[in-house]
């Protein structure tokens, strides 16, 4: 019996992102990618963990059957899900001769892979270094990190993301510039550093292309620090689209793609956060910027614009179902209900957020209202989306009245936050195991003790809160197996590079 899972709640929506990304798959040829500005290194032997694939060589499907999978919000047992050789899920099915067939992934269960909406990845460099605060060491990061560095940075980190289960990340990216704050010859050299890091690690990524012009509200231009500053916004509608036009040729739509981010409005005027936007808008890609993180700068916004965030950003038309609004902390009931209204998402780091004492977003009301939300390991101080969820949801409890929880049934709304929404706010296609979407998917091992003895009933509330990462067991992106048995097969030169990075960074 072919079996269809139901799609999940806001499949409209989603509809509009993966039909864009089908166009452009078309436009594009699907093609492998030849990534990178800059010559490739030669390509590295397939170690056998990574040409392993559901099937044999040769055959024209990939299928698995584990002890259950999460689909259409339920853990299924007995059934099988099959890819096609383009990676994406053709089909579920519980005939035995499919049964018999499909790769037996035994003691484990499997779930959509998670999406990480929000990361900088650079900040990977200061773990360690700003506990509590970390102003000196960031500045010391910004004259010393090379391209290199960047690079090996980056890789790590997504590596560390898939190794917790994460197929598609955010990388919202505003380290422009070469050390001395100059541009490099190419503008956008380390944009195609980053994009080449997740597919050297097999990550999917939305680079989040962003614009940072200024130090502060009613900050002169030019004031932002040298490495991250913007010349003008023509000039980076200009770079990025260049970039976009690359990055269209040189990878398949749905493995890497292009957005737009406004760091801030502190940091970018309105008139410039306008021009980008406009951008974003023709070329219907995401916009994302950093809004009301702090009631300190809802004030300054006050002062400057006679707004606050979000009521200055819609009154613009600036929020709308393709904006992504990080943080989000300070809101008013009325902001709560623009960003609803406009089916807007709202992205929160509780780890980032926790670790820097800002607070929590009113995120029940946010999605009362319709909102969508999702997580980001921002500063990657840890990187485990299911730690982010279920902080999110204690610090909810614990601030709110007596019972506040992000829903009813919690564990479903969080991982659907860790998945689905995520690749919504993100126009990834995954988040979701269903016919059409990528086969990106993890699984745990059921004797892992931190969720050993769970139920079917019961697995997934097991997993989103009580689930250690190194019950990770193997991750799979686009039916190509990344992860096996928790271990990348190139995770020991990876690891290796970046420890010299690091040493480069902070030795004498
Ligand atoms: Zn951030």
């Amino acid at each position: 019996m072919d079996r269809k899972p139901n799609p999940p709640r806001d499949s409209r929506d989603f509809r509009g992102g993966r039909d864009e990304r089908d166009r452009r798959d078309q436009r594009s040829g699907g093609g492998r990618p030849s990534p990178g500005s800059r010559p490739a290194p030669a390509p590295a032997p397939v170690p056998a963990a990574v040409a392993k694939s559901g099937v044999p060589h040769g055959a024209t499907e990939s299928g698995w059957l584990p002890d259950c999978v999460y689909t259409g919000g339920n853990f299924e047992t007995g059934l099988a899900f099959f890819a096609d050789t383009l990676g994406r899920l053709t089909r579920f099915s519980r005939e035995p001769a499919d049964l018999a067939m499909a790769r037996r992934l035994d003691g484990q269960a499997a779930l959509p892979g998670l999406v990480n909406t929000h990361s900088h990845a650079f900040q990977r460099a200061l773990r360690g270094r700003t506990e509590p605060r970390g102003r000196e060491a960031l500045e010391r990061l910004l004259v010393r990190m090379t391209g290199e560095d960047v690079f090996d940075t980056a890789r790590i980190t997504f590596l560390e993301m898939l190794l917790s289960g994460v197929t598609c990340v955010g990388e919202f990216h505003y380290l422009h510039h070469q050390p001395d704050g100059s541009p490099w010859p190419d503008a956008n050299h380390l944009s195609r550093e980053i994009i080449r890091a997740a597919h050297d690690v097999g990550i999917r990524i939305a680079l989040l292309k962003v614009a940072y012009a200024r130090g502060d509200f009613r900050g002169d231009a030019g004031s932002a620090p040298a490495r991250f500053r913007l010349a003008s916004a023509e000039q980076f509608v200009r770079e990025t689209e260049v970039l976009r036009v690359a990055v269209e040729k040189d990878f398949p739509a749905d493995e890497a793609w292009l957005g737009i981010g406004a760091h801030s409005l502190a940091t970018m005027p309105l008139d410039a956060f306008k021009s980008i936007a406009a951008y974003a808008r023709t070329q219907r890609m995401r916009l994302h910027a950093h809004v009301s993180t702090t009631a300190e700068e809802n004030a300054a916004c006050l002062a400057e614009y006679g707004r606050t965030p979000v009521a200055l950003l819609a009154e613009h038309g600036l929020v709308d179902k393709r904006f992504t609004a990080i943080d989000a902390i300070h809101l008013g009931e009325d902001e709560v209900k623009l960003l609803g209204s406009a089916r807007a998402a709202v992205c929160v780091c509780p780890i980032a957020e926790h670790s820097l004492g800002l607070g929590v977003a009113p995120v029940e009301k946010l999605a009362a209202a319709g909102a969508g939300i999702s997580f980001g390991s921002d500063r990657n101080l840890q990187i485990d989306l299911l730690k982010d969820a279920r902080m999110l949801e204690y610090s909810l409890r614990t601030r709110g009245q007596p019972r506040s929880t992000f829903a009813a049934d919690a564990a479903t709304a969080l991982f659907q936050a860790a998945t689905f929404t995520g690749a919504r706010s993100l126009g990834a296609t995954g988040g979701a195991l269903e016919v059409g979407r990528p086969a990106d998917f993890f699984t745990v091992n059921l004797s892992d003790p931190s969720i050993a003895g769970s139920e079917p009933d019961a697995l997934l509330a097991n997993i989103v809160f009580a689930a250690e990462r190194r019950a990770i067991r193997d991750v799979w992106v686009g039916a190509r197996q990344r992860i096996a048995n928790g271990r990348h097969a190139l995770q020991g030169p990876m690891v290796g590079r970046f420890i010299d990075a690091q040493r480069r960074i902070w030795g004498p």
